[in-house]
């Protein structure tokens, strides 16, 4: 298969940096891997870091007296200043590890929203929350007694900025907004909706799966009160994740976790609580996934979050115009490529996105059907799933191609 490159990656050499892409699937198609909205593959450097780890370091971190502790220690350390640097984070006061971007969003919503919101409040979502927001948010309100609100999504797959101008009001204490929608590819303007909510006194958080591994994101520009993002979706492995939340804010909120680790003193009478960020890691936390994290942002920044964000928009701008091509195929969210990130949601006249899934995957093409963990956003689609093509550094258009050639067979057997 020839590659097609784009102007903006080399992706002939980085594919090199992923063995698996070598993989035959099925009755022996070479691997063509769309499902990196759900989880990226991992390079061979990050691999090799958390082997490394294992092989040569390996013990408890929290500053044991042993060498080997000390090793790790400094390593999980900075392995929190090199995901702040990543994101603009002033620096590793503001960045918590959690095991992933849902546990980012239930610390902030039990540990601030438990005890900050109460009845008269009010949570400000969008129609296009992933679960992992949507519902915490839902059921923290409610214990909370506190109401919550939704950004209408428009016809073009957007935010409706107008109607979040009416919503947000003197009575929110929390605007939760995706920044890229993980089944639309909106990208969302992240900075004016933490204007919107800084006018009226709330915080914003800003739910960063989709965004951190396909563009550059800067927390301090943008604003943001937190802000959260997985590893196994931007070339890390799985088991960790990272709350960003402004020094100050983190220092008022109580901890989310108690046990070791996360104090500073202990008796019988109370405890307190360590420096941040660790008031927030209770217990032994993912240390070789933090080895991993850091060495994948490391990665990400050599081969520069300019290129990867191009060579998103490249893909999805070709994926759309190939899909345009054909009267049968609906496509999600917004027209304009430069206005959504490297993923397309879309479904195949009288084929269920579930039986499209299964003909690509005898093609030996991995993409992914259903509702994506945003139900409440199908619902407004009108449908009950759809199907995701999501790419990354290491695809190309002729994947793209292979794809679209599997739904030709599609079309076929279910004619
Ligand atoms: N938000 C968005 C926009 C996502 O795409 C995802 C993953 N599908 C999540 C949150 C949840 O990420 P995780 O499963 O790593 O917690």
């Amino acid at each position: 298969m020839g590659l097609q490159q784009s102007d903006a990656l080399d992706v002939e050499r980085i594919r090199e940096d992923f063995p698996i892409l070598e993989r035959e699937v099925g009755d022996g198609r070479p691997l063509v891997y769309l499902d990196n909205g759900a989880t990226t593959q991992t390079p061979d450097r990050v691999v090799d870091a958390i082997s490394e780890y294992y092989r040569t370091y390996n013990a408890n971190v929290h500053r044991g007296i042993h060498q080997l502790s000390q090793e790790a220690s400094i390593a999980y350390e900075e392995a929190h200043d090199a995901v702040a640097d990543f994101v603009g984070a002033d620096g590793r006061e503001e960045i918590v590890f959690t095991k992933n971007t849902t546990e980012a969003e239930n610390l902030v919503a039990y540990s601030w929203g438990l005890n900050e919101l109460g009845p008269g409040d009010e949570v400000v979502l969008t129609e296009m929350e992933h679960h992992s927001s949507f519902v915490t948010w839902q059921q923290i309100a409610e214990r909370a007694g506190a109401d919550v609100k939704y950004i209408p999504v428009t016809d073009e797959g957007t935010l409706d900025m107008d109607a979040a101008a009416d919503l947000v009001t003197d009575d929110t204490a929390m605007v939760s907004a995706v920044h890229v929608s993980n089944t639309l590819g909106t990208v969302n303007p992240a900075r004016e909706l933490a204007d919107l909510a800084h006018d009226h006194d709330a915080y914003v958080f800003l739910d960063g799966a989709q965004a951190v591994p396909t563009r550059p994101v800067d927390v301090a520009a943008i604003d943001a009160d937190f802000y959260a993002f997985s590893a196994h979706k931007m070339a890390g492995p799985t088991g960790i994740g990272a709350l960003y939340g402004k020094e100050e804010i983190l220092e008022e909120m109580e901890p989310y976790l108690y046990g070791g680790g996360m104090i500073r003193k202990v008796s019988f009478d109370e405890t307190t609580w360590n420096d941040l960020p660790w008031k927030f890691e209770a217990g032994t936390p993912s240390i070789a996934q933090a080895v991993g994290f850091a060495e994948a942002v490391e990665y990400l920044e050599d081969i520069g979050m300019e290129s990867v964000k191009r060579h998103e928009e490249h893909l999805a701008a070709y994926a759309l115009d190939r899909m345009a091509e054909f009267d049968d195929i609906e496509v999600y969210g917004p027209d304009d490529p430069t206005d959504r990130g490297g993923l397309v949601s879309f479904n195949l006249d009288g084929v269920h996105a579930h039986d499209l899934a299964s003909i690509t995957n005898d093609h030996g093409v991995a993409i992914r059907a259903g509702d994506h963990c945003t139900q409440p956003l199908h619902d407004k689609l009108g449908v009950a799933a759809t199907a995701r093509a999501s790419f990354y550094v290491y695809n190309t258009t002729d994947e793209i191609d292979v794809l679209l050639d599997a739904m030709d067979d599609a079309r076929e057997l279910f004619a």
